[in-house]
């Protein structure tokens, strides 16, 4: 049986988030880049994430900070907007993590992304 795929959304992995990490496919929503960034989170794939941040937002070392957070699991919220026909949109979302064997956490954030040139990316968030 293939892997699953880390974002938590039932596919495996090889028809789920990979095509978008190895660049053979364009993630066609928001939140389908959403999702394939929690998993190069998860992949610690610094590459991935900072080809999926906008420009005017992505931190000069993306990589900072990859290696000290074990994620655990995610669950989409919501969305606003963001589908195929769409230039921006928002993904609501909670991402558990762990920082060592007894410190367990949630990272819930709203995501703001834009499509430009046909490509999504994560411009920010409001964590609440
Ligand atoms: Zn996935």
């Amino acid at each position: 049986m293939a892997a699953a795929c880390p974002c938590g959304s039932g596919a495996s992995f090889a028809d789920c988030c990979r095509p978008y990490l190895r660049g053979q496919a364009d993630a066609p929503t928001a939140e389908a880049l959403m999702r394939s960034r929690y998993t190069a989170f998860v992949r610690r794939d610094a590459a991935y994430l900072a080809s999926t941040w906008h420009p005017s937002t992505r931190p000069l070392d993306v990589a900072e900070g990859l290696d000290e957070v074990e994620w655990r699991g995610l669950e989409v919220l919501g969305t606003v907007r963001g589908l195929e026909g769409d230039d921006a949109g928002t993904v609501t979302f909670v991402a558990h993590h762990a920082t060592g064997v007894l410190t367990v956490g949630q990272h819930r954030e709203t995501s703001r992304f834009v499509r430009e040139d046909g490509r999504w990316l994560y411009v920010d968030g409001d964590v609440s």
